[in-house]
């Protein structure tokens, strides 16, 4: 079943929202971008592999990188499969056919145009999603359409499109304005002048509002989103139509170097990328992307910055800490939680269900992130980075180790501290929820493959 469905989530990931690659985990495994895959609209297939308990079993097939629900994108391809000329030529008219309705110059054109109406004049057809001249409405009459769309709706493009909340593909959750708020004074204090905003339209609208109203602003931002309807609203220098699950700019080389211009100004000095990916995403894949982004903007070191790796911020699920260290060693988690708006999970404890999992991952130095303390985050001076009010710094284990937010407890027997509603289970030999149905461990971890454990504590997915 192409790249949906990858292996079954683990304990760790409390949500179920993460069906990313699990090694060993009996599902699919990830081999990445090869040289001469195959492409569907969506640009270059990625190649996978059937697995079973952590080995590599039956035909490798490529599968659409950016949707994993084959409802989206159905494109599928042996390895090995000889593809026919009358088929290879279908597919190139079927992804020339599936490009939207205008090009993004077209879109620049029509946005000039569509300030320039009187405002009752203004459409947007919410079910094309879609800016409308007079000319174009006969068209869309049986459609719902907002009427005088002003400026400020205009520069609020986030809040004007609807989100588009389906899980396994474009998964659009938008910050709630306090964490939005938050990354962007974190940006401010730092430095930092130009943000890559990869995947965040909310936080790249905010710095691009606050850029047109204050002179004294100096921040700018770049939106690089796989979701076109931005192409409405932002030119070339401000928006790339980008997949980043195989680094593909469906622009082309000319949206590549509008990209390459925006890293390489002030010789490359005071950027960071911001990255809000799917949870569901493939972390193999986004950190390939993400490399090749850093290696765009390293491109631009004549001096200086040679040895240093691009400034990144990379909000996701705590429960990928594993994952992403695996790919980026330099990299720690912050333990601030972020929260969004139309996720009703993930909203701030107060007012919210529950507290958020999203944290956000990061090169700079923690001590240097400081978190609002209002929120209860405080400064431990062992750790030397800033903490949430319930992660109590661990004698034993020298360093304060919740990843959740909640107060979590030293196990003597595991030698490390665990979740607070976590019990030792000296069957199993290692700490697990009270509910748990003691597994025989000699077959291996499911998620991992390793002996000695099971699923529910398997190490390589909530800690380091
Ligand atoms: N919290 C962010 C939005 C994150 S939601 C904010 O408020 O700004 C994930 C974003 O990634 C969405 O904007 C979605 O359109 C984009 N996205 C999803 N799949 C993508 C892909 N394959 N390539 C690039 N962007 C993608
Ligand atoms: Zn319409
Ligand atoms: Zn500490
Ligand atoms: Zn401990
Ligand atoms: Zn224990």
């Amino acid at each position: 079943e192409g790249g949906g469905n990858m292996a079954a989530s683990g304990e760790g990931d409390p949500e179920g929202l993460c069906g990313a690659e699990r090694p060993g985990a009996g599902g699919l495994a990830l081999l990445g971008l090869a040289p001469s895959a195959p492409s569907c609209p969506h640009g270059p297939a990625l190649l996978f592999v059937k697995t079973s308990q952590g080995k590599e079993e039956g035909r490798r097939f490529y599968a659409c990188s950016a949707c994993r629900d084959r409802k989206d994108c159905n494109f599928f391809q042996w390895e090995d499969e000889k593809v026919s000329e009358t088929r290879l030529v279908a597919r190139e008219e079927y992804n020339r056919n599936y490009q939207p309705p205008f090009t993004h110059r077209q879109n620049v054109e029509r946005y000039k145009n569509f300030v320039l109406l009187p405002l009752s004049k203004r459409r947007f057809c919410q079910e094309c999603q879609q800016l409308l001249f007079p000319t174009e409405w006969e068209k869309h009459l049986d459609h719902q359409f907002l009427c005088n769309i002003s400026i400020a709706q205009l520069k609020s493009p986030s809040q004007l499109l609807y989100p588009l909340e389906n899980k396994k593909t474009n998964a659009q959750y938008l910050f709630a304005d306090r964490s939005c708020q938050l990354l962007l004074d974190l940006i401010i204090d730092l430095g930092f002048r130009r943000v890559l905003s990869v995947g965040t339209p909310r936080l790249h609208e905010m710095i691009q509002s606050k850029a047109s109203q204050g002179e004294d602003f100096r921040v700018r931002s770049l939106l690089l989103d796989i979701d076109f309807r931005y192409s409405q609203f932002y030119t070339e220098d401000e928006f790339c139509h980008y997949n980043m699950f195989n680094h593909y700019f469906f622009g082309g080389e000319a949206a590549r170097e509008a990209c390459m211009k925006f890293l390489h100004q002030d010789n490359g000095g005071r950027v960071i990328m911001v990255t809000d990916p799917p949870f569901g995403g493939l972390v193999g894949a986004l950190a390939a992307s993400f490399k090749k982004l850093m290696a765009m903007w390293k491109e631009t070191g004549k001096e200086g910055h040679n040895n240093q790796e691009m400034p990144m911020f990379w909000i996701f699920p705590y429960f990928f800490e594993s994952r992403i260290l695996e790919f980026f060693p330099s990299f720690s988690m912050l333990d601030y939680q972020v929260d969004y708006d139309n996720h009703a999970l993930y909203k701030h404890g107060k007012t919210g269900r529950r507290q958020s999992p999203v944290r956000i991952f990061t090169n700079l130095t923690p001590s240097m992130i400081v978190l609002p303390v209002e929120e209860g985050y405080r400064f431990c001076t062992i750790c030397q980075r800033y903490v949430s009010s319930g992660n109590q710094h661990c004698e034993i284990c020298n360093s304060c180790t919740s990843k959740d937010g909640r107060r979590w407890k030293h196990c003597v027997l595991c030698k490390k501290c665990v979740k607070p509603s976590w019990f030792h289970c000296n069957n199993c030999n290692c700490c697990a929820l009270q509910s748990h149905t003691c597994e025989k461990t000699d077959a291996g971890c499911f998620v991992c493959g390793k002996a000695g454990h099971k699923r529910s504590t398997c190490p390589s997915l909530s800690s380091t």
